[in-house]
C-alpha cells in the first residue's frame, strides 16, 4: 500500500508506564510531546513520515519505561 511506503510505524503508547522523563521528545520533537500538566508523553503524529522513523525509533530505544511500541507497516 502507498500509505506504507510513505509512512513509518505506528505509535502506541502506554501513558501508565511512562515516567516523564522527555527522553522522546529530545529524540524526536516532530513527533513526541509532554503534557504540560503531568508531564506524560502525548503524540504530534500518530504514524509519522518515514524520514521522522530513525528519531521515532531512537526515542523508543532511550525510553527508560518502556512506554512507546512500535508497530510495523503490513
Ligand atoms: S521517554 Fe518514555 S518515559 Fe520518557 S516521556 Fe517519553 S514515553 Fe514517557
Amino acid at each position: 500500500m502507498a500509505d506504507d511506503v510513505l509512512t513509518g510505524p505506528r505509535i502506541e503508547l502506554d501513558r501508565d508506564a511512562c515516567c516523564s522523563s522527555g527522553n522522546c521528545v529530545g529524540a524526536a520533537p516532530e513527533v513526541f510531546d509532554q503534557d504540560e500538566a503531568d508531564g506524560l508523553v502525548m503524540l504530534r503524529i500518530q504514524r509519522p513520515p518515514a524520514d521522522l522513523t530513525p528519531g521515532v525509533r531512537r526515542a523508543a530505544q532511550l525510553c527508560p519505561s518502556g512506554a512507546i511500541r512500535l508497530v510495523e507497516p503490513a
